[in-house]
């Protein structure tokens, strides 16, 4: 369920996820007047375990009825790319059912100051995670540059959302037990402790949002053949990475 692809990543720490702008054929930005940032309506701050952590401020994506819940390390910009790369995420999804199902779920955005869940008594070291109703996801550690442990600088495009969100796709959609049959019967070194980071691995790639740079049409064909059950594969979107700096980022308005 959560994040820990720990061994991968060292695979991969000198990969650069180098997102492709491709024409968007997800959902569409929403209107400068939709555009703005709220507080949190009360009745949003009791939410699971990210109830731990104070947000300050909220965005709904209108499209799917998803809530953004943001703490005030969080900047407007990132709110509104995230509802956005959300939106485009759940749109790509082939069944019109399925999306429906993300009506009412929370994305949680929290900065690299805000407490990860093990010094709040939660799960420890733990800054991103996809669970079926919420999503929490480190904002500083989306569409940006950072620095590994040599002090490399690598680019974290959208991998991490495309992850978690992939895991939460895969437990909205009660997909387990497909994924467990496809991976443990095609993966190499298939790792039954591993078995529920497949799909939010193959999520990654999907969205050619993965750091070991393997995009959708590099996927083996019985992935794709899975996820292509899952999503559309006419759907060509992919989160786009050029507003690292916040420059594609329309004007935002504040209530
Ligand atoms: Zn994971």
């Amino acid at each position: 369920m959560f994040r820990s692809s720990r061994i991968r990543n060292l695979l991969t720490l000198t990969a650069i996820a180098a997102s492709l702008c491709l024409p968007s054929q997800g959902a569409s930005l929403p209107s400068e007047k939709n555009r703005r940032i709220s507080n949190p309506p009360a009745a949003l701050k009791s939410i699971g375990w990210p109830r731990l952590y104070k947000y300050s401020k909220y965005y709904n994506t209108k499209t799917y009825d998803v809530h953004i819940l943001g703490t005030t390390e969080v900047s407007d910009e990132k709110m509104l790319l995230v509802a956005e790369f959300i939106d485009n995420m759940i749109s790509a999804l082939k069944s019109p059912q399925d999306r429906a199902k993300f009506a009412g779920h929370h994305i949680c955005l929290i900065g690299s100051k805000d407490p990860d869940l093990g010094e709040l008594g939660s799960i420890p070291n733990q800054r991103n995670a996809g669970g079926k109703n919420v999503t929490l996801l480190t904002a500083d550690a989306i569409n940006h540059i950072a620095r590994d442990d040599q002090g490399n600088e690598f680019f974290r495009g959208w991998n991490i959302p495309a992850h978690e969100f992939g895991h939460t796709i895969e437990l909205k959609l009660e997909l387990q037990k497909r994924s467990d049959q496809v991976f443990s019967s095609n993966e190499g070194n298939y790792n039954l402790k591993m078995k529920r980071e497949y799909f939010a691995w193959a999520s990654e790639t999907w969205f050619n949002s993965s750091r070991s740079k393997v995009t959708r049409d590099k996927m083996p064909k019985w992935q794709y053949d899975y996820l292509a059950t899952i999503f559309d594969a006419a759907n060509k979107w992919v989160p786009s990475s050029v507003s690292q700096q916040g420059q594609a980022v329309l004007p935002i308005k504040r209530n």
